[in-house]
């Protein structure tokens, strides 16, 4: 990699709606195999941040740059092929497909396979035994998450917590390198938000990093190793949590709403 410990750095973005400049010169960086809180108040600019980096907007000004590679205003569907992703809630179509469909899709979409296979004869045996390693891996993410038992379940039917869980299992089939989490805490009850955050902790072992968004001050202190501090659209703070927890401008903008 060119830029040796820097996975994600964001630098000078900004982003408007009409009068509203929702993201104001934002500039940070997520250390590769860090988790990193991304906090503020309300309307601070985090969602829309995680808007730019994704490609879901296009930032008006400034970069974004991925291990080294500027992606600025790439497309969405680009950014798993970078091995970037964000979690996604469950799309009113995906609601009434089963948790295993819902694992089967994202694998399927991020491989390509309609070109080659437009082009080139493919046996059934091939297939056959793509489908079955796919299956094996959509069997292996139920079993990593625990929700084998929910696997013939239409993803409408699951609990807030259980959704989250499918969430994130479903950004993982895209065999990604860095996962954004906006809120993923959020409406799940204390014994799955244990879980959701142990398989958390599990996955940064293994690499991956992480770069979170969660309005659970204290969730995010106990669990990141870094906090980012966002206010009116850009960085108002960052450093460790005890750093961040007694930093007098944080405490400020956040009494200050
Ligand atoms: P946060 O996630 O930190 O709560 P957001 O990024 O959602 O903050 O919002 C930042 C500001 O941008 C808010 O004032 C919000 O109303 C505004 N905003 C966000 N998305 C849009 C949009 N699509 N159109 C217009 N204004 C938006
Ligand atoms: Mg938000």
């Amino acid at each position: 990699r060119p830029t040796d410990d820097v996975e994600l750095a964001v630098d000078g973005l900004v982003k408007r709606f009409g009068g509203i400049t929702a993201v104001d010169g934002a500039t940070f960086e997520v250390e590769s195999g860090s988790m990193t809180g991304l906090i503020g108040p309300n309307g601070a600019g985090k969602s829309t941040t995680f808007n730019c980096i994704t490609g879901i907007h296009e930032p008006d000004a400034g970069t974004v740059t991925f291990q080294g590679e500027d992606i600025t205003g790439i497309r969405p569907y680009q950014c798993a092929e970078y091995g970037l992703v964000r979690t996604f809630q469950i799309a009113r179509e995906m609601a009434n497909m089963t948790v295993l469909e819902n694992l089967m899709l994202p694998a399927k979409r991020q491989r390509g396979e309609a070109l080659w296979r437009s082009v080139l004869p493919v046996t059934r045996r091939e297939v056959v035994r793509e489908e079955r390693e796919l299956l094996e891996r959509v069997w292996d993410s139920l079993e990593f998450f625990e929700i084998q038992h929910l696997a013939e379940e239409k993803a409408g039917t699951l609990s807030g917590g259980q959704r989250k869980l499918l969430e994130l299992a479903r950004a993982l089939m895209t065999d990604p390198e860095m996962l954004l989490l906006d809120e993923p805490f959020a409406g799940v009850n204390p014994t799955l938000e244990k879980k959701l955050l142990e398989h958390v902790h599990d996955l940064r072992e293994e690499g991956y990093t992480f770069l979170i968004v969660e309005h659970d001050m204290d969730l995010i202190m106990e669990n990141c190793e870094r906090v980012i501090v966002m206010h009116q659209g850009s960085v108002l703070a960052e450093g460790a949590p005890g750093a961040i927890t007694s930093n007098e401008r944080v405490i400020e903008a956040y009494l200050g709403g």
